[in-house]
């Protein structure tokens, strides 16, 4: 009999991360031979583009393997990890589910840690008869006093040698009800010398007289993350289990709750731990807490308020999830924990649109202009490409030009300075596809405020002509005022004005709140065939930036509401820099 012939080894995958690298050993080395990631998000809040990065992660890398091992049941499961019953909630799952559908993955497997309560129960009882948990009766105060310091080794229980018996005891009344929240709790026991903090016996259950959203009021004792999730990794047959850096030290004590199971063994694989970089980016807050408390505190209309780095929040602010992908793809994965300039996403919704959103005329704060030689009733509809020449791609509509338009109230000076090239008394400007237009006059109201310009245009020279010798240096958007379509436009900006947020007590990151974050204009003058856009159409409004007509305010027959998803330039960066 002939050897079986060992499978080839797969080819590695495309250099990349050292999470790659690990797997592609893994591989290699016959200790997996498929590739089980989870994505285990807390139904507590909604996700931001901090889980988006560990998303692109654990689902792109399910994607990657499978393609280059199609039979192999590579995978990646979606897995609430719902072990607090009184912040979770339903709304919340729905919520994160959404937003993983719109980034663009889908889950293979939908679980809760909450399906293994059972289970975990039953590993805990076994835990207390090996003679590795037991039930001790201190506060948690008093717990907290006992454990030490970094310096210190932290002191025994006086619980901590109560037999097997009297453990198992006191464990089942604690899941029968028999106890008060904290009246006990359930340790591993393991040293409480330790040099890691996270393994002086650890609590692995405690007392939550609690209803939970999946469970109902089956449960009042709950299981710790730290014993849950790696059990829960194990009866999934995850092979690597990915998390952010902050749970380094608390992988020794993922890998005692899985060596320390009955019959670990005949689990599908041994999952272990890898730690990378959580993303932070300034200007923003990543956080679960603080994004709720500028929820709760209203200083923010709800999780999806565009001014929030949450996933609804971008979504409706007009991010498109290939600008989300793009740039967790060029943040990558590392061990090195840094801080990325809000600056790299903007970089990345901009690039994206540049090649989506067809260009249209908008004026955001109207100034009325008059063309006096301009026949009243007379209408050009003239042509406009709605792509510069560097997209490949073909596509215009008309613009009515007539006697009355609106242009930018900041594209008008009555005293310019030396390079102002816009509209000035005296100068002219080209009208963007339109004539040339030379200020003549202004009206004025009784404050002497200049509420329309007066003007002529060369009848010469036909709508967007070029005449040799003409040295025109501006060109203006502007927009018909009979044909305008009314709107309301905000414009959004960076929710901190501080690059990093005090580091100092929770709430203090709220006086960096940037208050300028948001500005509602109302009266903005769109170019007619704007009046079809519908709720999620994006555009680029030449010389102002990127906007989106909103998800939830546009509505058919009402005024639209378009939100500014970016600035063209970073003018951030120009403006802090003044
Ligand atoms: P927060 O710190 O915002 O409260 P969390 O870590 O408590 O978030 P979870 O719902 O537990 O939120 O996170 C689900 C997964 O997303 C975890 O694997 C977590 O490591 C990962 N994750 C959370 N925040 C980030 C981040 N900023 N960058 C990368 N991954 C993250
Ligand atoms: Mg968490």
């Amino acid at each position: 009999m002939t050897a079986p012939v060992p499978a080839p080894a797969p080819a590695p995958a495309k250099a990349g991360d050292f999470i790659r690298d690990i797997i592609n050993d893994d591989l290699q080395a016959g200790r997996c031979t498929k590739v089980i990631t989870r994505f285990p998000p807390e139904p507590n809040g909604f996700l931001h583009i901090g889980h988006a990065k560990s998303i692109c992660l654990n689902f792109g890398l399910a994607l990657e393997y499978r393609e280059r091992l199609p039979e192999s049941g590579t995978r990646c499961h979606l897995r609430f990890d719902d072990t607090d019953p009184a912040k979770e909630d339903t709304l919340f799952e729905d919520g994160i589910q959404e937003d993983v559908r719109w980034l663009g993955f889908d889950w293979d497997g939908l679980y809760h840690a909450s399906d293994y309560f059972e289970k975990l129960y039953e590993y805990a009882e076994h835990l207390i008869t090996a003679g590795k948990a037991f039930v001790c009766s201190l506060s948690d105060a008093e717990i907290k006093a006992h454990r030490g310091d970094v310096k210190t080794p932290g002191k025994n229980s006086p619980y901590r040698d109560r037999s097997v018996e009297e453990n198992l005891d006191l464990f089942r009344r604690m899941r029968k009800g028999e106890f008060k929240d904290g009246e006990h709790v359930l340790r591993a026991k393991i040293d409480m010398a330790n040099a890691n903090m996270k393994m002086r016996d650890p609590m692995l259950y405690r007392i939550r007289h609690t209803a939970h959203h999946m469970t109902g009021s089956t449960w009042c004792i709950y299981p710790m993350y730290d014993y849950a999730h790696p059990i829960s990794d194990a009866i999934e047959g995850i092979t690597h289990s990915i998390c952010t850096l902050e749970f380094e030290n608390n992988r020794e004590l993922y890998d005692w709750a899985i060596d320390n199971l009955i019959d670990y063994a005949k689990f599908p694989s041994r999952p272990h731990q890898y730690e990378f970089a959580r993303l932070s980016l300034n200007y923003t807050v990543l956080s679960k807490r603080r994004l709720q408390e500028l929820v709760e505190g209203k200083h923010v209309s709800g999780w999806d308020d565009p001014r929030l780095p949450t996933i609804a929040g971008l979504r409706r602010r007009g991010y498109t999830p290939e600008s989300i992908r793009a740039f967790c793809a060029t943040v990558g994965v590392s061990k090195a924990n840094s801080t990325v300039d809000m600056a790299q996403l903007e970089f990345c919704i901009r690039d994206d649109l540049n090649q989506k959103a067809p260009r249209v005329l908008a004026v955001l704060k109207p100034l009325k202009v008059i063309i006096e030689n301009y026949p009243d009733d007379k209408v050009e509809e003239l042509d406009a490409s709605y792509w510069p020449h560097d997209v490949p791609k073909e596509g215009s509509r008309q613009i009515p030009f007539c006697k009355e338009i609106y242009i930018e109230q900041d594209d008008f000076m009555l005293e310019p300075p030396k390079d102002y090239f816009r509209l000035a008394p005296g100068k002219e400007v080209r009208l963007r596809y339109g004539h040339l237009i030379t200020c003549k006059d202004v009206i004025k109201d009784d404050a002497g405020n200049v509420t329309a310009v007066v003007c002529t245009y060369d009848t010469e020279v036909k709508p967007g002509d070029n005449p040799v010798g003409r040295k025109v240096k501006g060109t203006i958007h502007w927009v018909s005022a009979r044909h305008a379509v009314d709107a309301e436009v905000r414009l959004y900006d960076r929710l901190l004005s501080e690059e990093s947020p005090p580091t100092g007590k929770d709430s203090e990151f709220l006086n960096v709140v940037n208050q300028d974050a948001l500005k509602v204009l109302t009266g903005c003058k769109l170019e007619r065939s704007l009046g079809e856009a519908k709720a999620g159409d994006r555009f680029q409004f030449e010389r102002q930036g990127y906007f989106i007509a909103d998800e939830k305010d546009c509505k058919p027959g009402q005024t639209p509401v378009f939100n500014r998803i970016v600035t063209l330039k970073d003018s951030w960066a120009r403006s802090q820099k003044k």
